[in-house]
């Protein structure tokens, strides 16, 4: 028997397949989508098996050295699925498959990194007479009786000496066996009656649950989206088939996570980045052994091996983190409308603020809308205040002004919880010096350093280089250091002297570094620990706590000057979901947004939550100035250690496109907006087209051409979300 094999080398010169001899002794265990080890070169390699075969044309082959998996970790879906996403992303196919897989299983044969043993306890006989034995060994024996087996370290608690005794004595016995980490007992929980508009849109996509049909939900927050998701998830369930949920990154909290198992119990499996290796690869053999039913992750959950699927969910759609920004540079919603084809299942999509291009699609019946327009049990969305900050700051050197501090004491008063957004981290902007006007960069990137006084450091938000505070300039040497612009750290300090009696907790990348801590900040505030919570956009999102009635957002305009022609749509976007968190529960809720540009249209329409109002004006614009969703648009950067030759690189690029694409619009060859990152330089060309038969064939040529050069690097992104 002869195996075609993809070999893992992350070089695209040798992303393809080679063929070799299966010995006699391997051939039962040998599978098409197992891993085996295989000579190449003077070395070994893992690599796939995709096939097999009787022969090769090949003469000389040589021999398959060992088998990695016992079972098959690529199903036939995976393996065709990755090459579609090589074709549609010209990645190396096996940067498509490694991207499917959890870390862990890149452990050695016999080392089984990982998995995790823990010591099992169970009774060999049945015993009757319990007279004999003295209190703790009757309780550890009892114990037994009722849950069968138990861990050895929870049964030493009870006594070690009575355990050790019982063991010796061989009433007992002892045994290793694979345990999953993350096992958790959750409180089941009775479901609420859905409304009539929430059961409308259920019955709709229940009509569809054997076919592929795209969907995309427009909700409004808190219009119960989420129980709309768990009554087609439990529908499926009960034709035996499975689902996958996404959620972005930051909402899977165990707020969330609660909310599935409650309903469902243990067949759920949870899959996000937050998850140590180990639990990830725990999570994901429940999955692949089929004991579980139900995956709720972040973006590459979407390869969760289940099967059958019957339904596919991606909540929060408009996410950007669900476009992978490394090879391969995939959109998991891509992925879910290829699996919603390939298993023939309903896909749904929803946002209470979906992006222009699903929304789009959805005005011109590619996808199925379906429409949630009101808050659950006529619980109104909450009134928005616009505060201008140019009339603030003639009268306070506040980051409040007298509206939003009058509004958070009078919530504070009622025993209510806040919420205050601000999208910058940190302490300030930047540091400047007033004598020579200097101010302190990145010695690797383009980038200004960030001021954080907690640790009293300097920082790179883009490389993660870090430098201690100095308050005598580098520059002209005079002691006039000052900083420019706040972050969350500097409004966390005005906010703690405003309202010293009050318990204030923030949350942003540096307090959520830890593990746990990001839960951790989340359970304290849902129980009441603090009243104030301070966040960048990672309390926008998905967050549910009844008890918060005051929504204020510092600076709406931190968005608005990026160099990003989506920068409107995700400053709506952010302060929609952000307002969308306040009056969830019993009482009303209300928004106070602070802003330069109180005449924005992202922000007018913002305080009226006028998804639509919003959509139709950014459309207009987006067709004038022939952007997506009008037009596709990927982007071709070249990077390199040494300047100019990344922009001589990209000029020829440019040249090779302009004689090759006939219906495209280029733009560029520029520098890119971040020009500078960790000491390599980005160019850029984004290229504009309703319909372009030579791109593929022309880009792949470029990619080809380069493979083998080593001083520079080419990146091709296919629609992405962010152009910097
Ligand atoms: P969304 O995901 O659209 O923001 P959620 O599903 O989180 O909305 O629902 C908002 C709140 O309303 C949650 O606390 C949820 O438990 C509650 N809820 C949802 N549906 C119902 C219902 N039919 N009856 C009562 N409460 C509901
Ligand atoms: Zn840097």
């Amino acid at each position: 028997m002869v195996a075609n094999v993809l070999v893992e080398l992350a070089n695209k010169k040798v992303d393809r397949t080679f063929d070799y001899l299966v010995p006699s002794s391997l051939t039962p265990m040998v599978k098409v989508g197992i891993r085996v080890m295989v000579p190449f070169g003077n070395r070994s390699l893992e690599g796939f098996v995709l096939a097999l075969k009787e022969e090769s044309e090949i003469k000389e082959l040589k021999e398959i050295i060992e088998i990695i998996d016992n079972e098959v970790v690529l199903n036939e879906e995976l393996l065709a699925l990755g090459k579609r996403i090589q074709e549609e992303t010209l990645s190396p196919l096996i940067s498509c498959y490694q991207v499917m897989l959890p870390k862990a299983l890149k452990a050695k044969k016999g080392h089984h990194l990982g998995i995790k043993y823990e010591s099992v306890i169970s009774l060999t006989h049945e015993v009757v007479d319990l007279s004999c034995y003295n209190a703790p060994q009757k309780e550890i024996i009892l114990k037994l009786q009722q849950e069968k087996e138990c861990l050895k370290k929870e049964l030493a608690s009870i006594s070690t000496s009575s355990l050790s005794t019982l063991l010796k004595k061989g009433i007992l016995k002892e045994e290793k066996k694979e345990y999953y980490r993350l096992q958790k007992e959750v409180e089941k929980k009775e479901k609420y009656p859905l409304t009539l508009e929430q059961q409308k849109v259920v019955d709709e996509v229940l009509t569809s649950k054997n076919t592929y049909t795209p969907y995309l939900l427009h909700g409004v927050t808190g219009s119960g989206k989420t129980e709309v998701y768990m009554e087609i998830i439990e529908a499926v369930l009960k034709e035996g088939k499975k689902s996958i949920v996404l959620v972005p990154e930051i909402s899977l909290t165990p707020q969330m996570v609660n909310r599935f198992q409650a309903r469902f119990g243990s067949i759920v499996a949870i899959l996000h980045s937050r998850l140590s290796e180990g639990e990830k690869y725990d999570e994901w053999r429940k999955i692949a052994r089929g004991e579980v039913s139900i995956v709720i992750g972040a973006r590459s959950a979407i390869f969760a091996p289940l099967s059958p699927l019957g339904a596919i969910i991606i909540d929060e759609e408009h996410t950007q983190s669900y476009h992978q920004e490394n090879s391969p540079r995939y959109s998991a919603i891509d992925v879910a409308l290829m699996r919603g084809e390939t298993n023939n299942c309903p896909v749904i999509l929803g946002s209470a603020t979906p992006t222009l291009e699903s929304y789009a699609r959805a005005e011109r019946g590619v996808y199925h809308l379906l429409e949630l327009p009101h808050r659950v049990l006529n619980r109104p969305l909450p009134k928005v205040t616009i505060v201008d900050l140019k009339e603030t700051r003639k009268r306070t050197n506040s980051y409040f002004s007298t509206t939003l501090l009058d509004k958070i004491r009078l919530r504070l008063e009622k025993k209510e919880q806040v919420m205050l957004l601000l999208n910058r981290r940190g302490y300030s902007s930047y540091l400047s010096c007033s004598n020579c006007g200097h101010v302190v960069k990145c010695p690797h990137c383009d980038i200004s350093l960030t001021y954080h006084k907690n640790s009293n450091t300097l920082r790179c938000h883009y490389c993660g280089y870090g430098e201690k505070y100095i308050t005598i300039c580098p520059s002209c040497g005079e002691e006039s250091m000052y900083s420019v612009g706040f972050g969350t750290e500097k409004v966390e300090e005005e906010l703690k002297k405003c309202f010293p009696q009050t318990g204030i907790v923030r949350m942003d990348y540096d307090t959520t570094s830890r593990k746990g801590s990001h839960e951790k900040i989340i359970e304290d505030f849902a129980s009441g620990k603090y009243q104030i919570l301070l966040g960048t956009q990672m309390i926008a999102k998905g967050l549910d706590f009844p008890n918060v009635t005051l929504v204020g957002v510092i600076n709406a305009d931190t968005g608005l000057n990026i160099p990003d022609f989506r920068s409107s749509e995700n400053t709506f976007q952010l302060l929609d979901q952000v307002s969308g968190r306040s009056g969830r529960g019993t009482s009303l809720g209300e928004v106070v947004i602070q802003t330069y540009n109180p005449d924005h249209y992202a922000i007018r329409y913002a305080k009226e939550h006028d998804y639509l109002g919003f959509y139709k004006e950014e459309m207009n614009i987006r067709k004038q100035l022939k952007y997506s969703p009008y037009y596709y648009m990927t982007l071709v950067k070249v990077s390199s250690a040494i300047d100019s030759i990344a922009k001589k690189e990209i000029e020829k690029i440019y040249r090779s496109l302009e004689r090759n694409l006939s219906s495209s619009i280029l733009l560029g060859p520029n520098p890119s907006p971040l020009y500078r990152i960790n000491n390599t330089y980005y160019y850029q060309i984004i290229i504009k087209y309703k319909k372009e038969e030579n791109l593929y064939p022309i880009l792949e040529k470029v990619l080809n051409y380069y493979e083998s050069n080593n001083q520079i690097k080419i990146i091709v992104d296919f629609n992405p979300r962010s152009f910097i």
